[in-house]
């Protein structure tokens, strides 16, 4: 870890400034409002033309904010700045457009960053490829357990636009962040921070694993207090190292292992913190029980350690940690068990969208009838396969992809029973649910864990939990 001092050129004056805000929805609408109610010229670009597009623009337009649609591409004559919807492509003409004109592009979170007023909460900033989510709304809740005044905001669905300009006040932020946000967010400086894991995901955005990193990375610089890393990621350490920090920030490890000295990890069942104590060569704070957290898979256990870690780094009590955690109940159609039919559980883990994820789902039971598919956003099987082999007992597969789950599964686990349903219409779920209730058999675990997007099949992954949950409930009438 370097070091660096921050400069704060945050709060600009923005009249009669020319932005271009890319893209119509749900980042771009609020920043444009927030731009134009700031005095800047705001022009609004759209790939789309379509009635809900010409339905927005309307309201835009109303207001005095210029709206292009159907033309994503061309960069609007005069523009002195481009605010992004965080899911367009780097590669795309308008940004090559506008580096070439020598202007920024900032994200949704970058412009949170640098509208957020004099005053404002401290960001605790989580990211990583999985456990974001959980992660953050565990965080947020130790922080309530502390007594803070906080929201779990960000990649999560509480835009971070409305956070920072909202009436509410804040102690602090738990922010979730996804690489994409944090590829656009130059100058965000967090508290402190956490990469929870890094393994391939979303490489046709980035380009390659080494950009996907290096963008995961930035949510690092300029940490204050601490930098949370994975000590099984080695990624994740490596990270920190490259970091640029403010003097002092200290790189704390968690582990589900026995903690080292600046580490948090388990021993005997008790989450422990040998970071943020006295004298760390020689002393532990006990945190909580494994049994305070739901569920107690051991990713979700890693991922409570973060949690604590960055709750910690800002000074939280032990005793907070463990009433948060015990308060947490994790997003639906992350590893929640739908019901047991036949002395068979059916657990529904839609959210595993990518092979890391499915992994960690995998590891977490004995014996399992997997159902897996979807869009494969060019990963790969093998090692997936592999590692979850031998707790296979057999597999049903869906979606656009599969058959790349097939070709792995032929070669590192040619034994196990595969039934390849050849579909890629919603109904499909029904008859994957119905396959894998014949090849389970009593103490068994059907696992949705696709490994996969939903897309192909569903309009999310939301509604293709459902749809597992729902045939599931068929099953047992
Ligand atoms: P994200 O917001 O990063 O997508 P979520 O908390 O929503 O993460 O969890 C997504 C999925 O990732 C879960 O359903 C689970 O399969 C898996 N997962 C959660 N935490 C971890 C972790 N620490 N390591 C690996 N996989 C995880």
């Amino acid at each position: 870890m370097g070091s660096r001092k921050v400069t704060s050129s945050e709060h600009l004056d923005w009249q009669g400034k020319h932005v271009t805000v890319a893209g119509l929805g749900v980042s771009g609408i609020p920043a444009a409002r927030a731009l134009h109610a700031r005095g800047a010229h705001v022009t609004v670009v759209n790939d789309g033309d379509d009635a809900r597009a010409r339905e927005q623009a309307a309201e835009l337009e109303a207001l005095g904010i210029t709206v292009r649609l159907g033309d994503g591409a061309t960069l609007p004559e005069g523009t002195e700045l481009v605010v992004t919807a965080p899911g367009w492509k780097p590669d795309k003409p308008l940004f090559a457009a506008a580096r070439e004109a020598g202007l920024e592009i900032w994200g949704d979170v970058e412009l949170a960053w640098r509208l957020r007023g004099p005053d404002a909460a401290p960001w605790l900033a989580i990211t990583g490829t999985n456990g974001k989510t959980t992660t953050t709304q565990m965080l947020a809740s130790i922080l309530k357990a502390a007594g803070l005044r906080t929201a779990a905001v960000g990649n999560i669905g509480v835009s971070l636009l409305d956070a920072v300009l909202g009436d509410e006040q804040y102690d602090v932020l738990a922010v979730e962040l996804s690489s994409y946000q944090l590829h656009w967010a130059p100058s965000l400086r967090a508290h402190s921070a956490a990469v929870l894991n890094l393994a391939p995901d979303h490489l046709d955005w980035h380009g390659s694993m080494e950009a996907y990193a290096a963008d995961k990375g930035r949510v690092y610089e300029g940490n204050r207090v601490a930098c949370v890393y994975n000590v099984a990621d080695k990624a994740t350490e490596d990270l920190v190292r490259e970091a640029d920090v403010e003097e002092g920030c200290r790189a704390i490890g968690f582990t589900l292992g026995t903690p080292g000295p600046s580490q948090l990890g388990v021993v005997e069942g008790i989450l422990v913190d040998r970071a943020f104590v006295e004298d760390r060569h020689k002393n532990a704070q006990e945190l909580a029980e494994v049994s305070d957290v739901n569920p107690p898979a051991p990713h979700n256990i890693a991922n409570a350690l973060a949690a604590a870690a960055l709750a910690r780094a800002f000074g939280v009590p032990a005793r907070a940690v463990r009433d948060g955690l015990r308060d947490f109940t994790p997003d639906a159609h992350r590893i929640s068990h739908v019901a047991d039919v036949d002395a068979v559980a059916y657990v529904d883990d839609s959210k595993a969208t990518n092979t890391h994820a499915a992994q960690a789902s995998l590891a977490a039971y004995e014996s399992i009838v997997w159902i897996a598919g979807g869009l494969a956003k060019g990963a790969t099987f093998d090692e997936l396969v592999a590692k979850s082999a031998k707790r296979l007992r057999g597999v049903v597969l869906i979606g656009q992809d599969r058959a790349l789950i097939r070709e792995a599964l032929a070669r590192h686990a040619p034994e196990v029973p595969v039934v390849d349903l050849d579909r890629t219409d919603t109904g499909a779920m029904l008859a994957a649910v119905q396959e894998a209730s014949r090849l389970a058999v009593a103490g068994d675990t059907v696992l949705l864990a696709p490994a996969c997007a939903s897309m192909d099949m569903f309009a999310n992954y939301n509604k293709r939990g459902d749809a597992f949950a729902e045939a599931v409930r068929e099953l047992g009438s």
